[in-house]
């Protein structure tokens, strides 16, 4: 049996890491260099607890569980989390009665332990928050973490379990014989499969009509994000919110898990032929700074960066989720806009063990040598110095820095290029380097010159992101 992903976004990840449980063949293809690049690359990485989304969708249905694999999904597959709970933050009477809607509503979606605090609560606890504030909803669920690690988590423990992972190999086509797809083309090559599951992101719907499936229309809903400086880390401590209203979560204010500050984002509807649209405008960065103010007024504005990331909306605002019934060996897995990043374990869970195996009835036996855990990389700076320096004794390239702003050392580059880095993102989304302050000013031609020696390549063979970004053109002289 041969299960083909498409995607390897934090959703695909996840349900071809649950796959490999299963003696069963798996191929996770991805159009990108690598695995996390597509909307699981830019949002506001929270784990929401699950209060906000309508009771009786499908979003609902997922998220607070989702929320709750986190622990040990993380505990397995080694990467950060933080549960530092949010408040959703009410100014006025109209708004604490929003509050009470939604604790109601969090409730019916087994939310635990919302409660509503009074000013005096919230302000003893975060002491930025504008002193306007009346009421505060707070969720202990919510959390935070790093989108793009889970996925490259996921992937790493995946592989070592039997994936096959193909990157840079965009999907192209199908090939049908009695309505079942037996072949994916792709750009490259033809895989031979017996079941497709479209986790295509933004780009899912396109898939699924590519099949002949059922799919919904994806438009790009943009969202422009501010991010500070790490010395403003400290400015909250939790996840701040503000009321609602039907169109969005609003502009939030939020501690990144490395310890920056992070605001946004906006929620600007795009027409569909615009899915890699992710500039940033003044008019959009300005208004992130005028909500944020009004939630917490004194936000020193040290910019790091500006970015933004592209919901996958459709016009049900709901995730479109489960077996094809035009296509019986084919899966959608569409639509997740947000929660999709905290639902992703549990629909994973979902697809494998309800939709395969009990809805389209396929015997999938669990393998016995299934390996659950993932190491995580080593951070050298988060030693104390007498194993900071027994590890330099020992590997000597743990004492050179390279990234001083978030201090990685040259022993964390080179392990993220032999666990799969092959570009300059690649490092940075693994490591940290090229994340802090100075955005790589410092360290990227020290990363670059890694990346030669340890793949054996010419610099001017090494990218950036994509297959044409270089960063250097050839050498000067000789
Ligand atoms: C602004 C914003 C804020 C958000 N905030 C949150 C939040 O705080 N909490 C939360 O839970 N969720 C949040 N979300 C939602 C969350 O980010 C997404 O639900 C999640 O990342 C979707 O993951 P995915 O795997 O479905 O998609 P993706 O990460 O886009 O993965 C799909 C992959 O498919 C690949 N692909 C596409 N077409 C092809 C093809 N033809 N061949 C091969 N590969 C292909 C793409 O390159 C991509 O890597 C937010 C989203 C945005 C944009």
């Amino acid at each position: 049996m041969r299960i083909a992903v498409i995607g390897a976004g934090v959703v695909g990840s996840l349900i071809a890491r649950e796959l490999c449980k299963y003696d069963v063949e798996v191929l996770l293809i991805e159009k990108n260099l690598d695995v996390g690049w597509g909307v699981t690359k830019a949002n506001s990485a929270i784990l929401h607890a699950g209060y906000d989304d309508p009771i009786g969708s499908t979003r609902a249905r997922f998220c607070s569980v989702g929320n709750a694999m986190f622990t040990e999904l993380s505990r397995e597959l080694d990467f950060e989390i933080k549960r530092i709970g949010s408040y959703v933050l009410a100014f006025n009477d109209e708004e604490t009665a929003v509050l009470h809607k939604l604790l109601v509503q969090g409730e019916k979606n087994n939310v635990p332990n919302l409660t509503i605090h009074d000013r005096e609560t919230i302000l003893s606890r975060e002491p930025m928050i504008n002193p306007q504030v009346k009421m505060g909803l707070w969720a202990p669920t919510a959390g935070i973490t790093e989108p793009w690690m889970v996925a490259i988590a996921a992937v790493e423990n995946a592989l070592e379990n039997g994936l096959r992972l193909f990157l840079n190999e965009e999907v192209v086509d199908f090939e049908k014989r009695e309505g079942r797809i037996i072949n994916v083309i792709t750009n490259k090559q033809v895989h031979r499969v017996d079941v497709v599951i479209n986790a295509a992101g933004l780009f899912a719907d396109e898939i699924a009509k590519l099949a002949g499936a059922e799919y919904v229309p994806l438009h790009p809903r943009k969202g422009q994000y501010i991010l500070l400086d790490k010395k403003l880390g400290n400015t909250v401590r939790s996840i701040i919110f503000p009321t609602p209203t039907e169109k969005s979560k609003g502009i939030l204010v939020l501690p990144t898990i490395d310890g920056g500050l992070l605001l946004g984002p906006t929620a600007e509807d795009l027409p569909s032929d615009r899915k890699s649209d992710l500039t940033t405008t003044n008019e959009g960065i300005q208004s992130v700074k005028n909500f944020a103010l009004r939630l917490v007024p004194e936000i020193d504005f040290s910019l790091v960066k500006t970015f933004a990331g592209l919901r996958p909306e459709s016009p049900q605002k709901d995730f479109f989720i489960g077996k094809s019934e035009i296509v019986p060996n084919f899966v959608n897995a569409m639509a997740m806009r947000s929660p999709g990043l905290t639902a992703a374990p549990a629909i994973a869970k979902y697809i494998v063990e309800e939709v395969l195996q009990q809805q389209m009835g396929l015997k999938l036996t669990t393998k016995k040598d299934f390996k659950p855990t993932r190491k995580g990389m080593k951070k050298y700076a988060e030693l104390s110095l007498e194993e900071w320096q027994r590890a330099v004794k020992e590997n000597p390239s743990a004492g050179r820095m390279i990234c001083f702003c978030n201090e990685v050392t040259e022993a964390e580059i080179v392990e993220a290029i032999r666990r799969g880095a092959r570009t300059l993102d690649g490092v940075k989304f693994r490591t940290r380097a090229m994340f802090g302050r100075c955005q790589g000013g410092f360290c990227m031609s020290k990363i670059l010159k890694i990346l030669e020696r340890e793949l054996g390549r010419d610099a001017s063979q090494i990218v950036l992101k994509s297959p044409n970004s270089w960063v250097v053109d050839g050498k000067v002289r000789e």
